[in-house]
């Protein structure tokens, strides 16, 4: 294996944010306004955002997880409720449902892709469920089609954590966001595809859930930030939190948004770069992204065995892999809503999340590749 003075770019971190060289003029400008909440620099982003998916309303907030939290909470979502989603998540997705009081009802997944299917959301409801959280693992569409008419007749809502699919499409073209029956969330963290420094996106489905979602995020104040300065007082008409995303970090977000494109196609050429170069590979399967849609938010394999020697061979070779997810319901703090998983437990003990981010070439990939049939063999 070549020495470390002689490594390609990237290969000893698993994911990193790309900098197109503007970001730092966009915070600049700003900066000196000392205005640093919710500001006409949100409001630019959320535009910029609704564009690029086509939809009339979106709502910036501070972080992914926040997103998620406020989607389950303006739907009514709360103590007695149940809510699927896959235990092969971030514990982001379990944590935004416990912390409305609601509980988390993990459901299996299918092991090619990491996500669940209708099957899978069907077997795991209960009586109580009152929303299904798909996870798009890897960036990838989640279909629920043939499940959408029945979960409606019971009162099921679906809420997707897309934090990993910014800028993915559905396999019939429409982009992942725009589906008018589905309450859709965004991350902006320092990894997703498209980051605000630390931030996230609610997609809501009507005017009104726009409304519900602005007042959620910034105290249940009505009025704006601009407005109430030319008040002498405001209206608290609900419920609501310092959930907003500040001008600084919409400012990254707008310099990101403009080189978007860029980024996607990179993300999706890195990813058919390593799907040529593993072709070849005994002992590791790649998870299947659906490149042709999806914009790639990571890049992983399935092994056939030693998992954990493989990834402390990589690591004390410098080569940044690392594990998306631990399982949730194996986690002591969710230890309430254990259920037998096997699927889930069999595969999450075989996956390995390769360096995947915009800085890396070919030679990184081919580079990363050759260390992990090193590895496989290492550990045999
Ligand atoms: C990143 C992530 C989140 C949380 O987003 P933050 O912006 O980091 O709060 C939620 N779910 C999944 C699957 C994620 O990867």
């Amino acid at each position: 294996m070549a020495s470390t003075t002689t490594r390609p770019p990237g290969v000893e971190r698993n994911a990193a944010p790309l900098l197109h060289g503007t970001e730092a003029a966009a915070l600049a400008a700003v900066l000196p306004g000392g205005q640093w909440g919710h500001g006409p620099a949100t409001d630019q982003f959320e535009a910029g955002v609704a564009d690029l998916i086509g939809v009339t309303h979106t709502v910036a907030v501070n972080s992914g997880t926040t997103a998620l939290h406020l989607a389950l909470r303006s739907i009514g979502i709360g103590p007695g409720d149940d809510v699927v989603l896959p235990s092969l998540t971030f514990c982001a997705s379990v944590q935004a449902i416990t912390w409305s009081g609601a509980a988390p009802r993990f459901a299996e997944i299918d092991p090619r892709m990491l996500a669940v299917t209708p099957d899978t959301v069907l077997e795991a409801l209960t009586p109580n469920t009152r929303a299904v959280m798909p996870v798009l693992y890897g960036g990838r569409a989640v279909d629920l089609t043939p499940i959408r008419d029945h979960l409606a007749d019971r009162g099921i809502q679906i809420i997707e954590d897309a934090a990993h699919a910014f800028g993915s499409r559905r396999p019939d073209g429409t982009m992942v966001g725009a589906d008018p029956a589905v309450l859709t969330c965004f991350s902006h963290d320092p990894i997703k595809n498209l980051t605000t420094g630390q931030g996230g996106t609610i997609i809501p489905r009507t005017r009104e859930e726009a409304d519900t979602l602005r007042s959620l995020r910034l105290f249940g104040i009505v009025q704006s930030n601009d407005a109430r300065a030319a008040m002498t007082s405001y209206e608290v008409q609900g419920p609501g939190m310092r959930f907003d995303m500040s001008q600084l970090n919409a400012a990254i977000g707008v310099a990101q948004l403009k080189h978007f494109p860029q980024t996607a196609a990179h993300r999706q050429h890195l990813w058919r770069t390593y799907q040529a170069e593993l072709a070849g590979l005994d002992g590791a399967r790649l998870v299947d992204v659906d490149v042709v849609n999806t914009v790639p938010f990571n890049c992983v394999v399935v092994l056939d065995h030693h998992r954990d020697e493989v990834f402390r061979h990589l690591r004390e070779h410098g080569i940044g892999v690392a594990v998306h997810y631990p399982p949730n319901h194996t986690q002591a703090a969710f230890s309430a809503w254990h259920r037998d998983l096997p699927v889930t437990e069999q595969v999450a003990g075989r996956i390995l999340g390769l360096p995947f981010h915009p800085a890396m070439t070919h030679d990184s990939v081919r580079y990363t590749v050759a260390a992990l049939a090193d590895a496989i063999k290492a550990a045999a």
